[in-house]
């Protein structure tokens, strides 16, 4: 980090302290008093801060604070819109909550491109997602097996109230298989259970079921005195879901792809666009930063709609590694004068249930995009995911990411060094054909201030 943009308070709030037990305990006024005053050299001033960004309907502030625990404030994030998004035919206007500069203006480029090049072609493949019951048994092998098929009905059958309604959606526990890991850890077997969830992304609904599998599960083998012992590890649901997957393109005429701002010809662009992904396949370092950048545009969709980004991240990861090395999630094609880039990422989404909604703006965010199924959302959001890297490939292969990247960064080197609106307006004429840099910046700032 640069030095410049450390806390006055930093030495301060470094100071070591000792276990402080009940904290949870306290009321919100006396954990943010409690904070404030430990972690700030003017508490009153701190206090105003952290207030400022309370919601002013208490109700929404209340809802809000009780999504997670020792809440004192909230933490904006911006909120914004690429538009012109079009998607199998259909134009959305797409909600993205993403603080890193540059990101939404990229995905709206990207957007605006593919939308007088036929748009964006997505495809849901599956949805299935997967459980597991990670458990030990000391016995013969072939006991466990055979109790198991004796018993799948029964375990089926005393699942009926908690699969029911999901199964009514059309829904529910689809398969469970046994399988033997004991040449990994002594004992170790595992029930790997699929489900289909419908709208929901299934956390709760599957693990609840999950635990239910489980308890039976000790409780037969308990019950009835087999030589050996089964111990139940854990049940859980997994967030690598490869078969909840979907794919989406774009394609043209490798001509089509012509535009003066490429500064160089269509052919030449799509030669080296195709290497650049390229690259990404072959080496992990390029291939983290790659996804990452598709990422952006994925995890500000799933943020804005109140999906966990966390699930969504940790598998399109594990995905993107699934053949034992880590690559690129996206991939492009260059053949007989046609130009096609697409991307195939699993994405465990919901539209009821969780954050969706609850949070305020998540709701907001799926009436802005028609109230879409799972299904369509997986399919906008990937769709996001491709633009974003479109965007990000194109720059890297033309002006570099840094001309576009620096510009919107611009602002919020300003606002650091709090320029006024006039010096803000005079210093985006001056930065258009200078490099923008943090010590360049402050620079020009304090030229211009000693020449008033
Ligand atoms: P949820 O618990 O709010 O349940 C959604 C429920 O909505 C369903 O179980 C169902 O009863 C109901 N429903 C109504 N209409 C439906 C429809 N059309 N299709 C499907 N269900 C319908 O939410 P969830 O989806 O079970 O879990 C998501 C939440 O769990 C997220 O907030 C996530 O952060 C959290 N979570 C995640 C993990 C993880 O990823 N490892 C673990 C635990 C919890």
């Amino acid at each position: 980090m640069n030095e410049n943009y450390q806390s006055e308070n930093s030495s301060d709030s470094k100071k070591s302290i000792g276990l402080i037990p009940g904290f949870s305990k306290l009321t919100k006024e006396e954990k943010l008093k409690f904070i404030c005053e430990r972690f700030h050299q003017t508490p009153k001033e701190a206090e105003k801060i952290l207030k400022s960004f309370w919601h002013e309907d208490s109700e929404v502030q209340k809802n809000l604070d009780e999504f997670s625990e020792n809440t004192i404030s909230n933490f904006p994030v911006p909120y914004g819109i690429v538009p012109n998004v079009l998607i199998n035919g259909q134009n959305y206007f797409v909600p993205m909550a993403i603080e890193e500069s540059s990101v939404v203006a990229a995905a709206a480029k990207a957007s605006k491109f593919w939308f007088t090049r036929g748009g964006f072609k997505a495809k849901v493949v599956n949805t299935l997602k997967v459980g597991q019951v990670h458990f030990k048994w000391s016995g013969e092998k072939e006991t466990l097996f055979n109790v198991f098929e004796e018993s799948k009905e029964i375990i089926r059958d005393e699942l009926t109230p908690v699969l029911e309604s999901m199964e009514k959606r059309g829904g529910g526990l689809k398969d469970i298989e046994l399988l033997d890991k004991t040449d990994v850890e002594e004992n170790y077997f595992q029930l790997k259970a699929t489900f289909e969830t419908c709208d929901a992304m299934g956390a709760n609904f599957i693990n609840t079921v999950l635990e239910n599998i489980g308890a039976q599960l000790k409780c037969i083998f308990d019950d009835l005195s087999y030589d050996g012992e089964l111990e139940i590890i854990m049940a859980i649901l997994s967030n690598y879901t490869p078969d909840c997957l979907v794919n989406v393109e774009v394609s043209c005429p490798v001509a089509d792809l012509a535009e003066p701002s490429l500064g160089m010809s269509a052919e030449e662009f799509a030669e080296k666009f195709a290497t650049a992904v390229r690259i990404a396949c072959i080496d992990p370092y390029r291939a983290t930063t790659h996804n990452k950048g598709i990422f952006n545009g994925i995890d500000a969709v799933v943020i804005a709609t109140g999906n966990d980004f966390r699930a969504i991240e940790a598998c399109g990861h594990s995905y993107a590694a699934r053949d034992g090395q880590y690559r690129s999630l996206s991939k492009c094609e260059v053949e007989n004068g046609y130009f096609t880039f697409s991307i195939d990422i699993p994405l465990a989404l919901g539209t009821v249930g969780g954050l969706t909604t609850l949070h305020p703006l998540a709701k907001f965010s799926l009436d802005i995009l028609g109230r879409p199924s799972s299904k369509e959302l997986m399919e906008i959001v990937a769709t996001i995911g491709l633009a974003q890297n479109f965007g990000a490939v194109r720059s890297l292969v033309t002006t570099g990411i840094q001309k576009g990247h620096m510009k919107m960064h611009l602002m919020n080197i300003l606002n650091h060094l709090g320029a006024t609106d006039e010096e803000r307006e005079d210093a985006k004429i001056y930065f258009k054909d200078n490099i923008v840099s943090f010590s360049e910046v402050k620079k020009y700032l304090s030229d211009a201030r000693d020449y008033q």
